[in-house]
């Protein structure tokens, strides 16, 4: 597959299993071409009681959204190596950097 071709499938993939929060897929340059690139935002758990930023921003992560945000973090590894034919054991090697963050 050529590398257009495997970030849509990736993209296509993810947008079917439900993250479509600020998706992008895309790949690396120069040297890095065969690396492909996942970032996308995570709403916090709907039960969420994350503490109240302080005066820097940051936030105490509460164990729902500690949870939630594994689970997104490994299936969109696993979605994403599917979808990218490169096979091979769970999302190791496959040149797939996933980068999640909350959207709020
Ligand atoms: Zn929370």
């Amino acid at each position: 597959m050529e590398m257009r071709e495997i970030t849509a499938n990736i993209k296509k993939a993810l947008l079917e299993a439900g993250y479509n929060n600020n998706l992008s897929v895309t790949r690396g340059k120069g040297t890095a071409c065969m690396w492909v690139h996942v970032k996308m935002d995570v709403p916090r758990h709907e039960n969420c009681s994350c503490g109240e930023p302080d005066e820097y921003g940051r936030r105490e992560t509460c164990d729902k959204c500690k949870d939630k945000f594994r689970a997104v973090y490994n299936t969109v590894n696993q979605v994403a190596t599917l979808a990218s034919g490169r096979g091979g054991l769970p999302y190791e090697n496959q040149n797939i950097l996933v980068n999640i963050g909350w959207a709020n």
